[in-house]
C-alpha cells in the first residue's frame, strides 16, 4: 500500500492553505478503497476523505489519513425515451460530468456548470447554484460505511437534503465514503434560465438561442465575471451560507433597511449573505496575505501564504459583526479542518 507520510496538502486544497497530512494515500477503485479502510480500521487509524479540496478551511496539521478520491466512471443505467440514469463514480470531476451530460444532450445540471470538486461531495452540501440544487436530479447514491464496510444506498429520502445541507453534514457525518452518485437527466429538458442574468447573457451573446450548452456558457462567463479562480487566488467559493431567517425578523430589518435583498422561501425568509457582510464594510478587507474578496464578499480568499487559523478567525469577527448589527447569526458553509 502506497502511503506517504507527512503529505503537503497545499495542491489539494482550492484555498492553498499549506498544511501536511500525518499520512495520505489516494483510492482508484472500490477494491483499492475498501484494502486502505480495513488497513485504516485495523491500525486504528483515523480517516479523513478529500474530493475536489474546494469546500475545506485546513486550520492545522492533519493527523489522520486522508483518503484522496480518485474512483472513476460514468454509466448510463437505465434510460427511458424521456430521461437517462447516470451514475457517476465519485471522483469524478463535477464540471466534467456536466460537459459530458451536455455533450450527451441530457438536461437538469446545466445551471451547476463550473462548481470545483468531485461528484461525490455534491450530496454532502446538496450544491446549488442559479436556482438548481443537487437534490433536483438526484436517484440514489452508494456509499461505505468507513467501520463496517458495509455497502449501503441512500435515496433522495435517506439523504434528508436541505439548503446546502444533508444526512451527512448530520447523523452520516464522516461516517461514509460516497462511492457513486446516480443522477437523472432529461432527454426533453425543461430550460431554467430565470435566475439572475442568465437570460440576459442569452440574448446578449446567444440571440436567445436556449441550449444546453448556451445555458452552461453563460452560467460559467457569470460565475467568471465575479468568482476569483482558485488557481490564481485561493479560495472555496461561499464562506457562509444564506441565512434563512423568520419572517418577522426580515420584516423588522427592512423598517431599518428598505433596500435590503430577501427571498421567501418555504422555511423562512433567505437574507443574502454577501449583502450582510458588505453592510458591515468586510467588502474588499484585506489582512496581510488574506482577506474578503474585492467582488464576491461572501468569497473569503488567501492572496498566497495564509494560515486556515487567521482565515477562520476572520471568518470569526464577520460573524460577530453581523449579529451585532443584523441579529443574524451566518453559518460556516465551508467544513473546518
Ligand atoms: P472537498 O472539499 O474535497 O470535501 C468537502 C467535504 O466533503 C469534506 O468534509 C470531505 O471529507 C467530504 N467528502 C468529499 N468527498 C467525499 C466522499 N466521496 N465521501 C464522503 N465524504 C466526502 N458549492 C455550491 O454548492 N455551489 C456553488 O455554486 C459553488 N461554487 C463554488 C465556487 C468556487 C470558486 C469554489 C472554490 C467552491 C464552490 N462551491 C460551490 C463549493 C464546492 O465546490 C462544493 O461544495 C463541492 O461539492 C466540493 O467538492 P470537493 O470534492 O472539492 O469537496
Ligand atoms: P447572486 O446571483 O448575486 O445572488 C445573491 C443571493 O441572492 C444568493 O444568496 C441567491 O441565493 C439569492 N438569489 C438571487 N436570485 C434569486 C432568486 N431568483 N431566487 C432565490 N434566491 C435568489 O449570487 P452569486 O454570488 O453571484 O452566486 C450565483 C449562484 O451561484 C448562487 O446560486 C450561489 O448560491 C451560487 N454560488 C455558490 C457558491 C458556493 O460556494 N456555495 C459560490 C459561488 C456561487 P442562492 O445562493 O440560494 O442561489
Amino acid at each position: 500500500m502506497n502511503i506517504q507520510f507527512n503529505k503537503s496538502l497545499r495542491e489539494l486544497n482550492t484555498f492553498g492553505i499549506e498544511v501536511k497530512a500525518s499520512e495520505f494515500i489516494a483510492a482508484h477503485n472500490d477494491t483499492e478503497l475498501i484494502e486502505i479502510l480495513n488497513f485504516a480500521n485495523n491500525n486504528n487509524k483515523k480517516i479523513k476523505v478529500i474530493g475536489g479540496g474546494s469546500n475545506i478551511l485546513l486550520t492545522k496539521e492533519v493527523e489522520c489519513l486522508i483518503i484522496l478520491n480518485r474512483l472513476k466512471g460514468i454509466n448510463i443505467v437505465a434510460e427511458t425515451a424521456d430521461h437517462a440514469d447516470v451514475q457517476f463514480k465519485s471522483g469524478e470531476n463535477w464540471h466534467q460530468c456536466v460537459l459530458f451530460c451536455i455533450e450527451k444532450n441530457l438536461g437538469g445540471i446545466e445551471n451547476l456548470s463550473l462548481i470545483p470538486g468531485s461528484i461525490g461531495a455534491a450530496p454532502i452540501q446538496n450544491i446549488g447554484a442559479y436556482g438548481v440544487e443537487l437534490k433536483d436530479v438526484f436517484v440514489q447514491l452508494e456509499a461505505v460505511h468507513t467501520q463496517t464496510l458495509q455497502s449501503r444506498v441512500f435515496n433522495l429520502h435517506d439523504c434528508a437534503f436541505g439548503y446546502r445541507d444533508s444526512v451527512f453534514k448530520h447523523a452520516a457525518h464522516q461516517h461514509y465514503f460516497i462511492t457513486s452518485v446516480t443522477l437523472r437527466l432529461q432527454k426533453k429538458p425543461v430550460f431554467n434560465i430565470e435566475y439572475g442574468d442568465i437570460k440576459k447573457v442569452l440574448q446578449e451573446d446567444y440571440q436567445n438561442e436556449i441550449t444546453l450548452k448556451n445555458i452552461s456558457d453563460a452560467v460559467i462567463k457569470i460565475r467568471t465575471s465575479k468568482l476569483p479562480d482558485p488557481k490564481v487566488i485561493g479560495n472555496a467559493g461561499s464562506f457562509f451560507k444564506n441565512p434563512v431567517v423568520e419572517i418577522e425578523l426580515a420584516a423588522t430589518l427592512k423598517l431599518s433597511y428598505p433596500h435590503m435583498p430577501s427571498f421567501d422561501t418555504e422555511t423562512g425568509v433567505k437574507i443574502p449573505a454577501a449583502w450582510l457582510i458588505e453592510q458591515c464594510n468586510w467588502k474588499g478587507h484585506v489582512a496581510g496575505n488574506y482577506g474578503v474578496h474585492s467582488k464576491q464578499p461572501l468569497v473569503l480568499v488567501n492572496y498566497g501564504g495564509a494560515k486556515g487559523s487567521d482565515i477562520l478567525q476572520l471568518s470569526d469577527s464577520i460573524i460577530t459583526s453581523v449579529q451585532q448589527r443584523f441579529n443574524i447569526t451566518l453559518e460556516r458553509e465551508v467544513n473546518i479542518w
